[in-house]
């Protein structure tokens, strides 16, 4: 029986409200016109203010993963060197696109863990043109100390790359105060837009150094001469309702103010991990005075006595989507999503799902130790 009414909670795509949803429902019209430039732009205007700049903003018809591609081609030549950082499964995608430009120098840490700031000082004095790395690492539950690194790249003139995809409209993303020169969102992560759209923001000394041979579909110097037209539009054509989804979606954030969005995906992850703590469940990533646990996702390990197949399995029975590990982690790991326009209700309905199939398990005492802990974040 399908009711569609899964809770969607897992680090994205992320549900999308009613509001959202009616806008893209719109009737069709033209990419060139009066009508997508005002969109594109209002767009533009607000994610601006979400990635803390004052750089022009980019809209790409594909997913998140466009935008890295865009960062990596643009800037990276085949001669070029890019220090690439991997704790992650996100991070390991910059080390593999950096590998299909250039030649990337990888600093790659065990998933989840903290990387070495030494080394990355290490690997920059060596000369590359540019680094990247992921803000919040959403594979591993990782928020990676983005600041330390981008002052490591502006000492040694590196440009720095940074994917900021379950950041930006979650948690704190200051693009020009933090001195980054690329940086990305993805969609379907915090701002609650459906996927298929990917943010992108260059900063003047990026669009200085890009390459001639720039991949066709994602050149950005062809999104920007596209983007100063009036009325403003894309190169080639976007997926239009997709834009109209957005605008509502970044509306919608706006109305709730980025202060009370953060403290809100802060309170919701601090929640997940309150009740990991008194439901015995151990939190996978391990963090130092530079990272810290995600406050869009957090990740645990699968506890003994039962499987990631039963945990996930069981929790879907009850009409409640939470995600597995990637790649190795499979198995290992589970994930629970703060991210997007959840309520307390259905961070307190999570938990309490999770505590009902741990029960039936054997595997805690009691039922409603956890809901307590987490209600006490979300108050
Ligand atoms: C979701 C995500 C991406 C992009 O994935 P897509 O499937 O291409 O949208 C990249 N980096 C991080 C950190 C992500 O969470």
């Amino acid at each position: 029986m399908n009711l569609e009414n899964t809770l969607l909670m897992i680090p994205g795509p992320v549900p999308i409200v009613p509001r959202v949803q009616r806008a893209m429902s719109k009737p069709m019209f033209g990419h060139r016109g009066e009508e997508f430039g005002t969109i594109y732009d209002e767009c533009r205007e607000i994610l601006a203010q979400l990635f803390g700049t004052n750089n022009e903003i980019f809209i790409i018809s594909g997913s998140g993963t466009a935008s890295i591609e865009a960062a990596i081609g643009n800037l990276i030549g085949k001669d070029d060197t890019i220090v690439t950082i991997e704790n992650g499964k996100f991070g390991e995608r910059l080390c593999d696109i950096g590998d299909r430009y250039g030649r990337a120098v990888k600093l790659q840490y065990e998933w989840g863990t903290p990387i070495d700031l030494d080394a990355v000082d290490n690997a920059l004095e060596q000369g590359a043109k540019a680094i990247a790395m992921v803000h919040n690492e959403t594979s591993a539950a990782i928020r990676n100390p983005v600041e330390k690194v981008a002052e490591l790249a502006k000492k040694h003139g590196a440009l720095f790359i940074m994917d900021a995809i379950t950041t930006v409209g979650g948690d704190t993303v200051l693009v020009d105060e933090w001195g980054v020169d690329i940086a990305f969102m993805g969609s379907q992560k915090c701002i609650a837009a459906p996927p298929g759209l990917s943010a992108i923001t260059v900063s003047d000394a990026a669009w200085d150094a890009m390459v001639d041979n720039r991949p066709y579909y994602l050149d950005l110097k062809a999104y920007r001469k596209s983007g100063s037209n009036n009325p403003s539009q894309t190169p080639y054509t976007p997926g239009v309702p997709l834009f109209s989804a957005m605008l509502e979606a970044l509306r919608i954030v706006q109305e709730e103010g980025m202060e009370k969005r953060k403290h809100r995906h802060s309170q919701g992850a601090a929640a997940v991990r309150a009740a990991a703590g008194v439901l015995g469940i151990e939190l996978f990533p391990t963090i130092d005075q530079y990272h810290s646990y995600s406050n869009t996702v957090t990740a645990m390990n699968i506890p003994q006595g039962i499987t990631d197949k039963q945990l996930r399995g069981e929790m879907l029975d009850m009409n409640i989507q939470i995600s597995g590990g990637q790649a190795h982690l499979k198995g290992k790991i589970f994930r629970i999503g703060s991210m997007g326009n959840f309520t307390a209700t259905d961070m307190i309905t999570t938990i309490c799902a999770l505590e009902l199939v741990l029960h039936r398990h054997g595997l805690i005492d009691n039922i409603g130790e956890g809901v307590e802990a987490a209600y006490k974040e979300l108050e």
